[in-house]
């Protein structure tokens, strides 16, 4: 399915979207770049409305800087199908109440040729949802019979049926979207979410950025009024129509004036991954936070008054106040080592992982189902719901993190190193990655400029 957003209105004035530009050029602009540091001084609506401007004029100043135009004729239109003169071609649009044995009825098909074609299997099967103001290609020979039918199933794919002297056969064509890439910037005023969300972030584009950098920033506990975050991701074009989003490209965040910096690095085998600029992995051994980031009311973390015992005694682990229920990830691989009640704890899971650390996540409503002692689970893995069970006045996930059977501090300890970029993929990350980060730094600079002068 085609992600359509509140932003696809924006899309048609898009004048410059008809030549084929390669998107790696417009990085190379000066003047979006300008355009781009202006716009993080502005407020934010305004600066919404002005960056949605900006990414539309980008590939018009990339035509008029980096291609001379004589050079780079405006592409054709691509040339309908023309069916040989013999063939007759029609376009059926399909009527409310349509059925496919009403539409070949009309158009003079035969109830044979319908079955043979829904015999062909799944790829057919798409023709059972035609609906009302879609279109179905008919072509038919000088003896009416049907030698060819297509129908777009959605904006990228046609199932395209033919005959020939075997019979009818059946295949989808997939048209692959033209990627550019845009930006956002945002300085966080309340949340990430509504932040982001005003910087034009799609909620998959907030969540992958989260997932890059929540490696490093807990994000449920840790973002500070005055963080910011420059995000270049893709957007997808087909047609000149932006029909879609991609993939984030790079991501710069500052969290409590410590910046991260996230780049991607597709492989030869087609994988990508993200990776520090200097070729570390975002991924490491531990999530920061065990708890989706959305879903968390409020924390605590020192040393507090007891709400149940009514004295005061040290907070060894940090509690998410979320909702009953709400489920609870495994911070990283490793095994269950108990799974049960441990007194004030209530229903508790405690995950060995390695032999220096482990994880507690106490207070739980319930398991999930499937796991018991001893299972190994993978980082991300559910392993039980928030509750309120043991000494509990709400429901909450009470977490520690032990190193070598010591409590640390969930939220600074420092965790294990990450796997370096493979040395034979060294060259091949800075070619990739450098013109981005480049980018990156320069439209970041932007809205580290912005931030200061408020
Ligand atoms: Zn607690």
């Amino acid at each position: 399915m085609i992600n359509h957003d509140f932003k696809s209105g924006q899309t048609k004035k898009t004048a410059a979207t008809k030549n084929k530009l390669s998107t790696t050029h417009w990085m190379l602009l000066g003047g979006g770049i300008l355009l781009a540091a202006v716009i993080m001084l502005l407020p934010t609506k305004e600066a919404e409305a002005i960056r949605a401007v900006n990414n539309d004029i980008l590939p018009l100043q990339n035509l008029q800087l980096s291609i001379p135009p004589q050079i780079e004729p405006i592409a054709a239109e691509p040339s309908e199908q023309k069916a040989p003169p013999t063939f007759q071609a029609r376009s059926v649009t399909v009527k409310r109440g349509d059925t496919l044995a009403a539409i070949f009825n009309r158009e003079g098909f035969s109830p044979r040729e319908l079955y043979d074609i829904m015999q062909l299997g799944a790829l057919t099967a798409a023709l059972k949802d035609i609906r009302p103001g879609e279109s179905l290609e008919f072509r038919a020979d000088d003896t009416k019979q049907l030698v060819g039918l297509s129908y777009k199933t959605d904006i990228t794919h046609t199932l395209i049926i033919e005959r020939d002297s075997t019979g009818f056969s059946a295949r989808e064509e997939i048209r692959s979207p033209e990627l550019r890439v845009a930006h956002a910037s945002a300085i966080i005023s309340n949340s990430l979410y509504r932040s982001g969300q005003q910087a034009g972030l799609t909620d998959n584009l907030i969540m992958e950025l989260a997932g890059i950098f929540g490696w490093d920033i807990d994000f449920a506990l840790d973002i500070r009024q005055g963080d910011h975050f420059t995000v270049l991701y893709e957007e997808q074009y087909l047609d000149g129509e932006k029909i879609g989003y991609g993939d984030i490209v790079a991501a710069q965040f500052t969290n409590r004036g410590k910046t991260f910096e996230a780049v991607r690095f597709t492989n030869e085998k087609g994988v990508s991954q993200y990776f520090t600029p200097e070729g570390r992995s975002m991924r490491k051994a531990f999530l920061r936070s065990p708890v989706d980031f959305r879903r968390i009311s409020s924390r605590f973390t020192r040393e507090r008054h007891h709400p149940v015992l009514g004295k005061k005694r040290p907070h060894r682990g940090v509690d998410y106040a979320a909702a009953t229920g709400t489920p609870i990830k495994a911070a990283g691989d490793g095994k269950i080592i108990f799974r049960g009640t441990k007194g004030g704890y209530g229903t508790t899971v405690v995950i060995q992982h390695g032999t220096q650390y482990t994880t507690l996540y106490a207070h739980l409503s319930n398991f999930k189902r499937g796991q018991r002692n001893g299972s190994y689970v993978k980082q991300g893995d559910i392993i039980g719901f928030v509750g309120s069970s043991g000494l509990a006045t709400g429901p909450h996930l009470h977490y520690e993190f032990r190193v070598n059977g010591t409590h640390r501090n969930p939220l600074t300890v420092k965790f294990p190193d990450a796997q370096p970029i493979k040395a034979a993929y060294k060259k091949e990350f800075s070619a990739q990655t450098q013109p981005i980060l480049a980018q990156l730094n320069v439209l970041s600079r932007g809205i580290a400029l912005a931030k200061n002068s408020l």
